[in-house]
């Protein structure tokens, strides 16, 4: 296919404001893109024509499972535009364009390459007529330009480009501007592709999400669908070593998670990094395909490999997997008593490329798993929630070092029925130090990419209260100097009382605790073991899902998942809520 014959209907696409015609036009495209016979050249085993069309109306040149990039920044982009637009032209014209048009694509299209055409046709050794630019080249082209690496990179980098800008029409120098820099945007998405492919090779477009969901290729997908139709769209598997996308979760509530599910598996919400960790004790591929002694790949929700960064998650996986498997989790900073830190201390890691033993010094992290993805040989995203969770505690206790009642990297999952329970395993998440709780549907697949309701994160609180802390807790162990547990009351204006309305485990860092502590020690009153009273003096704000009545509080009323949100200096005792607020809120 000629690259001018994509970039026609990749106009045609983008002026279309129909989302049925802009569907019929990519289905053309693949249909167009050529038979099983003409694609392969004979030559060699190159990519398909019909897979490189997928990718590209995405604006995408490799497979969305390959984190490779084609590393050149946009300078030296507008750099191979000037160069081909000729002699009087240089890269800060180019800019200076792109500061009136907005938009790169109308750059590079506003430039006649044409007289340069016969030039290179001439310099390439093809015969003047004989230089239409095809898909194939541009896809080939810019694979060779991503590949390129070290010193003298970066002008191979723009050679490569200008030879390619210098064999476009306006129109096609639009798109492959655009594709270059990844700002397609052509208004084609996963699912418009999803159905285009089902339209050009009449298969289901539920078979064709599922082939994506597992391949995590749009370009491979559109190949099988075509060859090999829904027989071979079906047989298509997950692959170790390839990650797919992360499944999400939506902001919810406990009351509708119960109202939904009956029952919900309720876990603790880690407060790091997501990681796909992929292992195989008898190696992994390599991105191209090759084979390789690696046994373990770290991958982060958006597909990028992190694993250098990570070793610890390398050495977990070496020490405890036996066998092949893709496991989905997060990674979390930790102190040396294995308690967790804050979220910012884990990007100290995350990504690092350079003095990772060093910066691995200053902060370790571990990873703990929720979901399995594959287990030896099988793929489990259509299984239940609850019998992946078995199988990745099967994976995980089977390691060597690990104790049967305490796996380690196991992110425990209880089922819960009744929000009190739940409300407590809320509070022990908190007061471990972790971020809250997760709520799944125990009966849901996994389903790469979506943000369905399956997956809950508790709702950021919609309304929060200023109450007045009025007791706490001493913590223990390590925390036995801390103020931990403080109870809240809220104002009864009809007698000037302070009423009780709940506790708030804080769930924050020790520095926060100590803080807080320095701040109420003064006002204790009493102390009986490991409970103090405290003169009222300082107001917290918190937050909470809902208010029921409750005869455990003095009000009758109790916060549900209260949380603390900050101290407010600015508020007195008497600045604090009242009951009659209380009241109101609940109503
Ligand atoms: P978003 O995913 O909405 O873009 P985000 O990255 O801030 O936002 P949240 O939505 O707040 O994340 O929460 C989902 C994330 O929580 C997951 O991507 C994962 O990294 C993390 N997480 C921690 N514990 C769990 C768990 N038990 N199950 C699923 N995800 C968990």
């Amino acid at each position: 296919m000629e690259f001018a014959t994509f970039a026609d209907r990749a106009a045609a696409i983008e002026a279309e404001p129909a989302d049925l015609e802009i569907v019929a036009h990519v289905r053309d495209l693949l249909e167009d893109a050529g038979d099983p016979e003409s694609t392969d050249n004979g030559a060699d085993d190159r990519i398909a024509t019909v897979e490189i069309v997928a990718r590209f109306v995405q604006g995408r040149v490799f497979p969305a499972w390959d984190s490779t990039t084609l590393d050149i920044g946009p300078s030296a982009c507008y750099e191979a535009i000037a160069r081909a637009a000729g002699q009087n032209v240089d890269a800060d014209d180019v800019e200076e364009r792109l500061a009136d048009v907005g938009e790169i694509g109308d750059v590079a299209a506003s430039y006649d390459f044409g007289g340069q055409r016969g030039l290179s046709a001439f310099a390439a050794g093809q015969g003047v007529g004989d230089n239409d630019l095809t898909v194939r080249e541009v896809h080939d082209e810019l694979v060779d330009l991503a590949a390129a690496e070290g010193e003298g990179s970066e002008d191979r980098k723009v050679d490569i480009l200008f030879g390619l800008f210098n064999r476009c029409s306006s129109d096609e120098a639009r798109y492959l501007a655009r594709l270059v820099l990844s700002e397609m945007r052509i208004g084609v998405g996963e699912g418009t592709v999803r159905d285009a492919v089902a339209a050009a090779f009449d298969v289901p477009e539920e078979r064709v999400e599922r082939a994506l969901q597992v391949s995590n290729d749009y370009g491979e997908v559109a190949r099988v669908a075509r060859d090999e139709g829904l027989e071979g769209l079906d047989a298509m598997e997950l692959a170790v070593g390839r990650p797919v996308q992360a499944m999400l979760a939506q902001a919810g509530t406990v009351t509708d998670a119960l109202e939904e599910w009956e029952q919900a598996a309720v876990e603790w919400k880690y407060d790091g990094a997501r990681i796909q960790l992929h292992y195989d004790p008898d190696g992994l591929e390599s991105a191209a395909g090759e084979a390789s002694d690696a046994t373990t790949r770290v991958f982060s929700r958006n597909m990028e490999d992190v694993t250098g960064a990570l070793p610890e998650v390398v050495e977990f996986a070496e020490g405890t997997l036996e066998g092949p498997a893709i496991l989905d989790g997060e990674v979390v900073a930790v102190d040396e008593d294995g308690d967790p830190l804050p979220f910012q201390e884990v990007l100290k890691r995350f990504r690092r490329k350079h003095d990772v033993a060093k910066a691995r010094e200053d902060v370790s992290v571990r990873p703990v798993f929720f979901d399995c993805l594959h287990a030896d040989g099988d793929d489990l995203l259509e299984e239940p929630l609850t019998a992946r969770h078995d199988r990745l505690e099967g994976v995980l206790a089977d390691g060597p070092q690990q104790d049967p009642d305490d796996v380690d990297g196991l992110s425990l999952l209880w089922l819960a029925d009744d929000p009190d329970e739940i409300e407590s395993i809320d509070a022990a998440a908190l007061e471990a130090g972790h971020e809250g709780i997760m709520l799944k549907n125990p009966d849901s697949a996994y389903s790469p990419g979506r943000r369905g309701k399956h997956w809950r994160k508790r709702k950021p609180d919609v309304e929060t209260l200023d109450c007045v802390v009025t007791g706490a807790e001493w913590g223990e162990g390590r925390r036995a100097t801390f103020l931990g547990t403080f109870e809240l009351s809220v104002r009864d204006e009809a007698t000037g009382d302070l009423e009780t309305v709940g506790k708030v485990a804080t769930g924050i860092t020790d520095e926060k605790l100590a803080d807080l502590t320095e701040r109420l020690e003064p006002h204790i009153a009493a102390e009986e073991g490991q409970e103090v009273d405290l003169e009222p003096a300082v107001v917290f704000e918190v937050g909470y899902e809902e208010i029921q009545t409750s005869p455990t509080y003095s009000s009758g009323y109790a916060l549900r998942f209260p949380r603390f949100i900050a101290v407010r200096d600015d508020k007195e005792p008497g600045d604090a809520d009242t009951l009659e607020r209380v009241e109101r809120l609940r109503s």
